[in-house]
């Protein structure tokens, strides 16, 4: 990078004092951010209360196909909007019924159908039969996932060893 760039917050800057956008703090004086530059060479306003969006998310994407102005609240509602997409799309993750294995629809939920819930109710030992078991041992000795063999142990209240 040459010397009339830098980095401030992710973000290009370019040092470029005739700018009407460029900084007058103390640190920045003359520094101007470089997705406004670009909008500014070609006589797009950016008025007050407006903000720069990069579309791609990528701060450092200056290319003014990938720049969109926005007003500061339409900004924030979009960030708001992104985040959250992100944050659901990690959540969505398989969930799968305790008993048999077969992906839910629901992730709240823990068995497929009333019969695997029966069925899983039926097997389910004696609390005796659990203590000083493992979760493996359970799992295997009962034939079921280990995270029945996990319920059952929460189900009484013990801690289980993996
Ligand atoms: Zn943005
Ligand atoms: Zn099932």
């Amino acid at each position: 990078m040459n010397d009339n760039i830098r980095v401030l917050n992710g973000y290009i800057l370019e040092y470029c004092p005739d700018s009407k956008y460029s900084m007058k703090s103390k640190n920045w004086n003359g520094w101007v951010y470089q997705h406004m530059l670009v909008l500014e060479k070609l006589g797009i306003e950016i008025h007050n209360g407006y903000e720069v969006h990069h579309l791609d998310e990528d701060k450092q994407n200056n290319h003014v196909s990938n720049l969109i102005v926005l007003t500061k609240a339409d900004h924030t509602k979009l960030h708001n909007w992104l985040s959250n997409k992100n944050k659901s799309n990690y959540k969505k993750k398989i969930v799968k019924c305790v008993y048999c294995g077969k992906i839910l629809q629901h992730s709240q939920s823990t068995y497929c159908s009333i019969a695997c819930k029966n069925k899983a109710q039926l097997k389910k030992p004696e609390k005796e039969k659990l203590l000083k078991k493992t979760l493996l041992e359970i799992s295997e000795t009962y034939g079921v996932t280990k995270k029945t063999a996990r319920n059952w142990f929460k189900s009484y209240n013990i801690m289980w060893k993996k």
